[in-house]
C-alpha cells in the first residue's frame, strides 16, 4: 500500500496529540499540502536506489512522500518530540514502509557521516529557515556521498544561493554553494501551504555536485577563506580587501596577478574558478 499523504486535518490532529506548538526558532512551519510534496519529491530525481537525507522532518508530511520513490529515507530532526513521533505516524500512514525510515534526533549543523545510519545519495528538506544555508554547507562538506540536493528556502535566500558573478543578491552562500555544485533554482512555493503561515514566499533551491568534491579538505578551506575576505569588505578592491588575508596589500596584489585577476576588481565580479585559481597561487594554502 502507498504511504497516505498528510494534509491540513492530518496536520492539525497530529498538532494537537502533540500539544505541537511551533516555535520561530527552530524554524516549525509544517507543509500541509499533499500536492507540493509530491512536487518536491518528483523535482528531486531521486530513484529507487537512493537514500535521501531528509533534515527536519518535522510532523512527516515530505518524509512520506519521498518514501514512494526512494529506497531508504534517513531523517534528522533536533526537537525530541517530533522524533520521537515520527515513526508512529510513519507506522499510522505507511505501515508497509515503516522499515525504509530512520530517525536521527540530533542537529543537522553539526551532524556527521558517522552518526547516520547509511550514507545519503540525495538531500532534500524543507529546510529550518533561519540555519538553511550553514546547514546545507555544512552536509555538502560533510557527506561526499551526496550527489544532489533540493531544498525549501526562504525566497531571499534561494534567490541568493541561485546567484551569480555580478549582481547584488551575489554573495558568500552564492560561491560557496558553487564550489560543491552546480547551483539553480526549482521554482517557488507559496505561503498558504504552511502551518503556522510564514511571512515570506519559499523557494527551491536544486544543486547538482560537481566532481570537485574529491579534493582535500584543506583546499576548501583555503578557497573559504579568500571568499570570507573578498566579500567581507566587498565595497572595496580585491587589493584591499585581501590584505589582511594575504598579509599586505602588496602581496595580496601579487596572488591577484599571478591568478590572473585584476587587483582593482571587486570580489562580487569573481566566480568560484577564480577564487579556486586566487586559492591555489603558492603562498595561500593555510599555514
Ligand atoms: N519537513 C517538515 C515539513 O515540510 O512539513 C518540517 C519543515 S520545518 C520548515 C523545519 C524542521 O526542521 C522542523 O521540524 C524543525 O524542528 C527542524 N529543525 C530545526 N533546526 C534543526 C536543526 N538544526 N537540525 C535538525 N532539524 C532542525
Amino acid at each position: 500500500i502507498e504511504p497516505r499523504l498528510l494534509g491540513p486535518a492530518q496536520i492539525r490532529d497530529l498538532a494537537q496529540r502533540l500539544g505541537v506548538r511551533p516555535t520561530k526558532t527552530l524554524g516549525q512551519n509544517f507543509v500541509h499540502d499533499a500536492n507540493t510534496v509530491r512536487r518536491i519529491v518528483a523535482d528531486a530525481g531521486i530513484g529507487p536506489d537512493d537514500v535521501v537525507l531528509e533534515v527536519g522532518p518535522g510532523l512527516g508530511s515530505l518524509t512520506l512522500a519521498l518514501l514512494t520513490e526512494a529506497r531508504r529515507v534517513v531523517t534528522v530532526e533536533i526537537d525530541p518530540v517530533l522524533a520521537d513521533q515520527l515513526p508512529r505516524t510513519i507506522a499510522e500512514y505507511a505501515p508497509d514502509h515503516a522499515e525504509r525510515v530512520d530517525v536521527v534526533t540530533a542537529d543537522a549543523m553539526t551532524v556527521t557521516v558517522a552518526d547516520l545510519p547509511a550514507a545519503p545519495t540525495a538531500l532534500v528538506a524543507n529546510l529550518p529557515y533561519n540555519v538553511a544555508v550553514p546547514v546545507l554547507l555544512h552536509l555538502l562538506a560533510e557527506l561526499p556521498t551526496l550527489r544532489t540536493a533540493l531544498v525549501m528556502v526562504q525566497m531571499e535566500v534561494a534567490e541568493r544561493l541561485a546567484a551569480g558573478p555580478g549582481g547584488r543578491t551575489y554573495g558568500i552562500p552564492s560561491v560557496k554553494a558553487r564550489y560543491f555544485g552546480t547551483v539553480s533554482r526549482a521554482g517557488s512555493v507559496g505561503r498558504s501551504v504552511f502551518w503556522p503561515v510564514p511571512k515570506v514566499e519559499s523557494g527551491l533551491v536544486r544543486i547538482e555536485r560537481h566532481p570537485r568534491v574529491d579534493r582535500p579538505s584543506a583546499e576548501r578551506t583555503t578557497v573559504f577563506a579568500v571568499i570570507d575576505a573578498a566579500f567581507g569588505q566587498r565595497r572595496k578592491t580585491l587589493r584591499a580587501a585581501l590584505a589582511g588575508w594575504a598579509g599586505g596589500p602588496v602581496e595580496a596584489e601579487r596572488r591577484l596577478r599571478a591568478a590572473g585577476i585584476d587587483p582593482t576588481a571587486r570580489g562580487e565580479t569573481l566566480d568560484i574558478d577564480d577564487y579556486l585559481r586566487l586559492a591555489a597561487v603558492e603562498g595561500s594554502g593555510p599555514g
